[in-house]
This record gives structure tokens, C-alpha cells and sequence, in this order.
């Protein structure tokens, strides 16, 4: 059987300083938090942009791509 295997974003905690951005273009996928910090709470919700849009957006870099 063929296993497909898709990207999903990830959040580099030490990098990421809780601006919002990426909440605000992929607000399915990602949430800030009680502790600041944004979280994903979906990785593979975004019908949109897979997130590259969110991932352009972060000011650190914090979002990178990694196989599920
Ligand atoms: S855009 Fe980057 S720095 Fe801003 S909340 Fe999201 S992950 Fe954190």
C-alpha cells in the first residue's frame, strides 16, 4: 500500500513571539494561547494555502514544515 504523506506546519516555540499573524491567515490551523505562544491546533485544516501564506508571514520564521 501506498502511504502519502503530506507537510504540516510546526511552530519553533523558542522562535515564535505570539504576534498573531499567522492566527490571523490560518485561523483553523493556528491559535494564540493562555501562554502567549501560538499553537497548532489543527495541522491540517487549512484548505487554503497550506499555510505557506501563514509560514511568509511570521516575522521569526517560527513556522517550518515538517512530513505528518
Ligand atoms: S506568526 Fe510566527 S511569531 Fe507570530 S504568532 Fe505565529 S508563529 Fe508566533
Amino acid at each position: 500500500m501506498v502511504r502519502m504523506t503530506m507537510l504540516v506546519p510546526k511552530i519553533d516555540v523558542e522562535l515564535c513571539v505570539g504576534c498573531g499573524a499567522c492566527e490571523d491567515v490560518c485561523p483553523d490551523v493556528f491559535e494564540l494561547q493562555d501562554d502567549g505562544l501560538s499553537h497548532v491546533i489543527d495541522a491540517t485544516a487549512c484548505s487554503e494555502c497550506e499555510c505557506q501564506e501563514a509560514a511568509d508571514s511570521c516575522p521569526t520564521e517560527a513556522i517550518t514544515f515538517a512530513e505528518e
